[in-house]
């Protein structure tokens, strides 16, 4: 599978997803992201491969030892990485193809905030709303 950053400047491969798919609502990936959870899964290092653009890649470093990575150019985050951990968190709202795979839990619902509604039945559409302009 491939992914990339918004801008396509940055791009990357992976064999296969090592974990299951998760939603994470804490405060700091709510910040990180711009949105309300983050959708992550693990990677072993060895099954993710960056293709271009890597030395665009910025971090911050948002918990001891625990860095975020992004493109310097767009801002799209791409993986995160925390010291001493095998696997990579990758950001998998930036893979290009389908994992396959749905989310399995939501985790720091205790950070989300309180307009998170996923269980509601709000409306859902394929793209904007009717009469979006
Ligand atoms: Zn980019
Ligand atoms: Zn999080």
């Amino acid at each position: 599978m491939r992914g990339s950053c918004l801008c396509k400047s940055i791009e990357y491969e992976v064999d296969q997803l090592d974990t299951e798919i998760e939603h994470c609502a804490c405060h700091t990936c709510r910040k990180a992201h711009a949105a309300a959870f983050n959708t992550a899964a693990g990677v072993k290092q060895a099954h993710f491969r960056w293709l271009k653009g890597a030395e665009l890649l910025k971090h911050y470093e948002s918990s001891p030892g625990k860095k975020r990575y992004f493109c310097s150019n767009c801002g799209s985050h791409l993986v995160a990485q925390k010291e001493g951990k095998a696997h990579l968190v990758l950001r998998v709202a930036t893979l290009d193809d389908d994992p396959g795979q749905l989310p399995v839990q939501r985790i720091w619902a205790s950070h989300a905030v309180p307009w998170l509604a996923y269980d509601s039945d709000i409306d859902s559409h394929a793209e904007w709303q009717p009469g979006h302009q």
